[in-house]
């Protein structure tokens, strides 16, 4: 069987059905139904936040992040080493990324250059956790602060992290998350937004649903909102959060303890509980990366390339800086398959066909 780089989790039939039973009892699909309050209040306990505001996708998320901080123009601040998401959804709301490049060891924003990169047009931060690990919170709040600028966390991978002992997803002014089905813990397609200031919150509840309520119409709003179906599948995977990242753990460990000293891998902050989202792999070259995939795709495994291209250099857009580690290190990356039910078998196939074509390559090339 093919093994990709991950595979959605499905809870046990019997469990949605349990859900889904009573959407079709109670006839309330969508609009706030019990379904989709459930899950946002079991989101707030689980990452112990105030407020949580569920929507349809992490994009939309984000979107409603820059809106609810009137951010509708001006330059935001932003790493190029992440998905297309991050840069398209300031781009859609007709702002401008301005690229700061990411720092070698963790492939976060690296804050010592964020500075340079402010002018009088700067409106916001929005850094992204990438892989699941953290950006330095503390020193973009510092910068934010002394520059009157919003931060916006892409917490799309931090699910399930927590930094100096609170939820990674929880920092910034808004922090937005994606449930995709891809993601650690997903609703087949899902976001939230996270903030700890009450009135934006409120906002951000009226603006996911077109922006009034009843006959009062207090704000331009769009369309987020979320079904019971997708609140309900949520809710079916909830039980299991724990046991998803603790088998994660067990196979990223797994891939330490093979490629260990032959790939490079990015390190945790101390302070760091990590969600083990990820297993990204360093290649010594794009070269060797590749040999790599195709001696993989021969086994019929199939890693993928994130994030590859360094988002700066998208096509369509139009005079951005150069950020060499970004571009560097996007072009040798590779995340590994990574998913709670991936044998030990797997792991080790996957790590043997790495390892004998790395040393392969590495023989030839000097
Ligand atoms: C998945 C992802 C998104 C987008 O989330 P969707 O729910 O797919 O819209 C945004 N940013 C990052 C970093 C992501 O990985």
């Amino acid at each position: 069987m093919s093994i990709y780089v991950t595979k959605p989790f499905l809870p046990p039939i019997e469990e949605f059905n349990r859900y889904t039973q009573d959407i079709f009892l109670r006839d309330i699909l969508t609009n706030q139904g019990p379904c989709v309050v459930e899950f946002e209040n079991k989101m707030k306990e689980f990452l112990s936040v105030k407020n949580f505001q569920y929507v349809t996708n992490g994009t939309i998320a984000l979107q409603l992040a820059l809106k609810v901080l009137d951010i509708d123009e001006g330059e935001i601040i932003t790493t190029p080493f992440s998905y297309v998401a991050t840069t398209s959804s300031i781009l859609w709301e007709r702002c401008k990324p301005i690229f700061v490049d990411i720092e070698p060891n963790n492939f976060t924003i690296d804050v010592n250059k964020i500075e340079a990169a402010i002018t009088p047009k700067t409106k916001a931060i929005m850094p992204v956790h990438v892989f699941g690990y953290a950006c330095d919170v503390d020193a973009i709040q510092k910068i934010a602060e002394k520059h009157n600028l919003k931060v916006i966390y892409d917490a799309a991978h931090a699910f399930g992290s927590s930094y100096k002992g609170r939820a990674l997803a929880s920092y910034g002014d808004v922090s937005t998350l994606s449930f995709h089905a891809t993601k650690l813990f997903h609703t087949i397609e899902g976001g939230a937004c996270i903030c700890h200031n009450d009135i934006i919150d409120k906002k951000l509840d009226l603006i996911k649903r077109f922006g009034h309520l009843g006959d009062d119409y207090q704000y331009l709003g769009i369309n987020g909102k979320q079904t019971e179906f997708n609140a309900a599948m949520g809710l079916a995977i909830y039980p299991y959060i724990k046991q998803i990242m603790e088998k994660r753990k067990k196979i990223s460990e797994l891939y330490d303890s093979f490629l260990g000293g032959y790939v490079q891998h990015p390190q945790k902050q101390k302070d760091l509980e990590y969600n083990y989202a990820y297993y990204p792999a360093v290649f010594e070259s794009e070269k060797e990366l590749l040999s790599v995939f195709s001696s993989l795709e021969q086994a019929d495994i199939y890693p993928r390339r994130y994030f590859y291209p360094s988002l700066n250099k998208l096509p369509y857009l139009k005079d951005v800086s150069s950020c060499p580690i970004s571009e560097d290190i996007s072009t040798r990356i590779a995340c590994l398959p990574l998913y709670p039910d991936l044998s030990y078998e797997d792991v080790k196939k996957i790590c043997n066909i790495i390892l004998s074509t790395i040393s392969r390559h590495r023989e030839t090339a000097c």
